[in-house]
């Protein structure tokens, strides 16, 4: 670790109680079953909002102005094509023909060809944490069926021998796995589908959305009134929030240990996010990882990435690339914020003795 600022966050307690009273009022409203972020969307001004379950999660899209109907009705027909496309159970999709293709070359849709190659892209640029070859690996752990179990370490080294990104080739539309290789875009679905979303509504001319598809929150432009969004960042140790970012424009994306897990006859917790270099859920020592940036799908890769990497590596990983922000929460309970997002982030009441350390650039 480098050197950092311990900086402590004091809040003011009327601004404090009306903020719980907001997160408890829209907690209620749409998120119990929301695994990532909650929203808190205080606006009045007139909205038109769709909710559907598609990607295995519950979504929710607001958008703001007149006959914004069109565009969600359109939004929602295409996030259940790209659900038909990348499901790794429906026998129909894309993604099911290439794991059971035995090798054969198959010509896939743009948006499948697409999100592979950005995928790719993402396991390069994260030195394989996030690899969208490791679904046999998952569901040797029972996270695919729900049959959970904990394999033996000589079961899963074989089954490491088939993952890898690079066995997977992509030339244009035409992808071809080797027989034994098997993928999922699990970890970067939800993100990709979010910009599909944004560029559909955008084009539009939505000017004013929130897009929250199972806690991948993106969000176009500012709210009505000129302020900023305000997306809960879920406490893992509790029911509510650690604090609120605020946020324009761009994706809030989070990946954690307590979305999907099962505790083993061991009495430890395990988890969906798989280590690739184990094989083993990740235990890098965070318990959970949100990353702000442009795009959904960047932010989507990335954190489940970073969730697999750690404290050290993801701050190593940031201050290489720097394109994006991230809020880090360890097991030992403390908070790592990477420098800008401390004004637009308050941490809730409940966790004011939290460590709260800012990641510098300069440090
Ligand atoms: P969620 O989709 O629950 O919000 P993530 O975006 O972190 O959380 O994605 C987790 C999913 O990604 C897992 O359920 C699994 O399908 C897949 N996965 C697990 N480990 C990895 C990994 N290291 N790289 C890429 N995908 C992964
Ligand atoms: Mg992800």
């Amino acid at each position: 670790m480098k050197a950092k600022a311990i900086v402590k966050i004091t809040v003011c307690i009327v601004m404090t109680v009306m903020l719980l009273a907001l997160t408890a009022c829209v907690n209620q409203q749409n998120n119990e079953n929301d695994p990532g972020q909650s929203l808190i969307d205080p606006t009045d001004k007139k909205d038109d909002t769709i909710e559907l379950f598609a990607m295995d999660t519950y979504m929710t899209i607001k958008a703001f102005g007149n006959h914004a109907q069109p565009a969600l009705q359109e939004a929602a027909t295409r996030i259940h094509e790209l659900e038909l496309l990348w499901s790794v159970t429906n026998p129909d999709s894309e993604i099911y023909a290439l794991n059971h293709g035995d090798g054969s070359t198959i010509e896939v849709n743009p948006a499948t060809a697409e999100a592979l190659s950005f995928a790719s892209i993402m396991a390069d640029r994260t030195d394989g944490a996030f690899d969208f070859t490791v679904y046999p690996v998952l569901a040797a752990w029972g996270f695919t069926t729900g049959s959970y179990q904990i394999p033996a370490q000589a079961e899963l080294d074989i089954l490491l021998e088939r993952v890898g990104h690079e066995k997977v080739l992509i030339e244009g539309e035409r992808v071809t796995l080797p027989k034994d290789t098997q993928i999922d875009l699990g970890a970067v679905a939800k993100g990709y589908t979010a910009d599909i979303v944004t560029a559909i509504l955008k084009k539009d001319g939505i000017t004013s959305a929130l897009i929250d598809l199972g806690g991948n929150i993106q969000v176009i432009g500012f709210k009505p009134d000129g302020s900023k969004w305000r997306v809960g960042i879920k406490d893992v140790y509790g029911e509510g929030n650690v604090g609120v970012l605020e946020a324009a424009d761009c994706a809030v994306v989070s990946s954690g240990g307590y979305e999907r897990y099962f505790v083993g006859a061991d009495g430890k917790t395990y988890w969906h996010i798989i280590d690739p270099s184990t094989g083993a859920p990740a235990d890098s020592g965070l318990v959970s990882v949100t990353v702000i940036g442009k795009d959904g799908r960047f932010c989507d890769a990335l954190s489940t990435a970073l969730f697999v990497m750690g404290l050290q590596k993801a701050e190593k990983h940031w201050r290489s690339y720097g394109d994006f922000g991230m809020i880090l929460m360890t097991r030992d309970n403390e908070l790592y914020i990477t420098e800008g997002l401390e004004e637009d982030f308050t941490l809730d009441k409940s966790r004011a003795d939290m460590a709260v350390h800012i990641l510098r650039k300069s440090d």
